[in-house]
């Protein structure tokens, strides 16, 4: 089979698996998204979601974020790690929301990454979920998984996966397939313990690289 059909095949027995898979980071305005997103480096999307109820709370929009002293967010946002940069980065990028876009999150891929603390996981997530647009997010359990499935050969880096990925995955599908990497990284194909392949929807398919 090819890169190309496996991956087909893959996407199509994940949506049964998976049907509701979405973004586990929650949001009801798309600045959260990008707030939230940065917070999740090195922490559970479950803790980000505690935390920015709290962040919420002190800072209700862009506005109030803008004008908070960043020792003050990082006050809040220490229990997700890494607070200093990351307060960091969020006042800036909150700065530049109000400042350049009225408030609002630019729709357009290189006006993300330029934002303070965006990479390319963070644009493409953004782009994904927020405006709908094709987007993969290559993050820890895509890499993990795309790897194990033999739809990349041994590519770590993640702007590299994702370029790889973009060749073989239909442009529409790529959000969606990767958040339900993340519930069958989660459930399924896991990285601290061995893959439950003997559960696993793909097991007849799956090239099991390095399992
Ligand atoms: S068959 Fe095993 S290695 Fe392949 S995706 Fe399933 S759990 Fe992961």
């Amino acid at each position: 089979m090819t890169k190309k059909n496996l991956a087909l095949e893959i996407i199509e027995r994940l949506k049964k698996e998976y049907p509701d898979a979405g973004c586990t980071l929650d949001y009801d305005h798309a600045w959260k998204l990008l707030v939230s997103v940065r917070l999740a480096a090195q922490c559970t999307d479950a803790r980000v979601n505690v935390v920015v109820e709290d962040l919420y709370k002190r800072y209700p929009d862009v506005d109030a974020l803008a004008a908070a002293d960043a020792e003050d967010i990082e006050e809040i946002v220490r229990p997700c790690g890494l607070g200093r940069s990351k307060a960091r980065d969020i006042s800036a990028c909150m700065k530049i929301l109000k400042e350049e876009y009225d408030g609002k999150v630019p729709e357009d891929f290189d006006a993300l990454l330029k934002l303070p603390g965006v990479g390319r996981k963070s644009a493409n997530l953004i782009m994904g979920d927020v405006f709908g647009k094709p987007a993969i997010v290559t993050d820890t359990h895509c890499i993990r998984l795309v790897n194990r499935m033999g739809l990349v050969d041994g590519i770590k880096e993640p702007k590299k996966v994702e370029m790889a990925l973009w060749k073989i995955i239909p442009p529409e599908e790529g959000s969606d397939f990767c958040h339900r990497l993340v519930y069958h990284g989660r459930d399924v194909c896991t990285a601290r313990t061995k893959p439950l392949c003997n559960k696993c929807c793909l097991a007849d398919i799956c090239r099991k690289e390095g399992v």
